[in-house]
Formats: C-alpha cells, sequence, structure tokens
C-alpha cells in the first residue's frame, strides 16, 4: 500500500491552497500556506504562467494530493471512471469520494485525509460489521461504517463526530453515540466541496 511519506505541507504550498492534510494545524496560524504563500524550493516564489498542459497537470496533482492517491491508483480511478455512465470528471470524483478513508474523514472520526487513512489501516472500522482495513475500499449506498467495538472506548471518536456535525456532507448520516455513519446516498458534484477543475483532468487524460 504505498502513500507519499515527504513533508505533507510543501504539498500544499506547491498547489497554492490548503489541503487540510494536518488537522486541527491547518486551521491556525502555524500552517505553512499562511505563513509563506509561494512554492517551496528556492525558484518557489518566481511566478510564471501556465501552459494549458500545466495547468492540467496541476488540477490532477491537486486532486491527487487532497485524497492521498498516487499516480498509478489514481489512472485506475480515471479509467473506471471513463467506463461508467455519465459525465466522465463526477465518476472521478465520486468514486475517490467514497474511499473509505475519505468516508471516515466526511463523518468527522478524524481531523484530516491522512489521519482517517492511517485509523483505517489500523483496523479501528468496520464496514457492514466486517472488519475493513483498506483506506481503498469503495463504500455503496447502505453502507453503515462504524468505529470498532475495541476502539469504541476511546472519547476522542464521539468528540470529533460531535464537533464535526455541522460539516457533515448530506450524502452521509452521523450518529455519535452509535460511533457509526450511513451512506445515504452517492455524491453528487454539489456535494463535493474541493476547488477541483475535474474537467482538465479528464482533458489530461484524453491527449
Ligand atoms: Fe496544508 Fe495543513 Fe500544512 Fe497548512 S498546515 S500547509 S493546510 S497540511
Amino acid at each position: 500500500m504505498a502513500r507519499y511519506k515527504d513533508a505533507v505541507c510543501r504539498l500544499c504550498r506547491r498547489e497554492g491552497l490548503k489541503l487540510y492534510l494536518k488537522g486541527e494545524r491547518c486551521y491556525t496560524d502555524k500552517c505553512a500556506v499562511t505563513k509563506r504563500a509561494y512554492a517551496p524550493g528556492q525558484h518557489g516564489n518566481n511566478k510564471r504562467k501556465l501552459s494549458n498542459y500545466g495547468m492540467q497537470l496541476r488540477e490532477k496533482q491537486k486532486a491527487k494530493r487532497f485524497y492521498g492517491v498516487l499516480e498509478t491508483q489514481f489512472r485506475k480511478y480515471f479509467e473506471m471512471a471513463d467506463k461508467q455512465p455519465g459525465i466522465t470528471g463526477d465518476n472521478l470524483l465520486r468514486l475517490l469520494e467514497t474511499r473509505l478513508d475519505n468516508v471516515v474523514y466526511r463523518l468527522g472520526f478524524a481531523t484530516s485525509r491522512p489521519e482517517a487513512r492511517q485509523l483505517v489501516v489500523h483496523g479501528h472500522f468496520t464496514v457492514n460489521g466486517g472488519k475493513v482495513d483498506i483506506p481503498s475500499y469503495l463504500v455503496s449506498v447502505g453502507d453503515v461504517i462504524a468505529v470498532k467495538d475495541k476502539s469504541k472506548a476511546s472519547p476522542k471518536f464521539k468528540e470529533l463526530v460531535e464537533a464535526a456535525k455541522a460539516t457533515t456532507p448530506q450524502w452521509v448520516s452521523a450518529d455519535a453515540e452509535k460511533l457509526e455513519g450511513k451512506i445515504v446516498s452517492l455524491p453528487t458534484r454539489e456535494d463535493i466541496d474541493l476547488p477541483i477543475a475535474e474537467n482538465l483532468i479528464v482533458e489530461l487524460y484524453s491527449r
């Protein structure tokens, strides 16, 4: 299970926006994008106009980094999205949104997608009663994602879900008492609040 292991704040600075990869720190003045609003590296401060290709590439990198997906897997998602009926860009984002680690984050069980990924890998969650520790597991409508019985003793989960209530998207429902959530519907493009121009990603892969 490959993953990015370098300093994650560099990724935000490279994309020029907050990717919210570090939980609470992202909302403080310590955020690297707030402190140094330019790309990392020696020439990070040099502004240059991007070509069409450059813009498409950046959009793909941004999406990959929001969801913590590496290139090979991202391309597989694109191929899956392309084969599905409907708009390829919407399909792509829907697939990424329905990854188990993202759902755990959306339900409020973690403060960031990287943290959600780690919690899933460590086996803290079940899907429909069975343990699932694969972050890329794709959930379906009606699935119930719950904190594993052994992990329920930790007050952390309940506090997080309570705190996240206001921002829980409508396509999932979270129950802070039972420490579980349900997939109410598949997310539409309007449900996904990330600043991603998915059409540029489709253009890039269609070259
Ligand atoms: Fe990105 Fe969060 Fe680091 Fe800010 S603190 S640069 S939002 S990961």
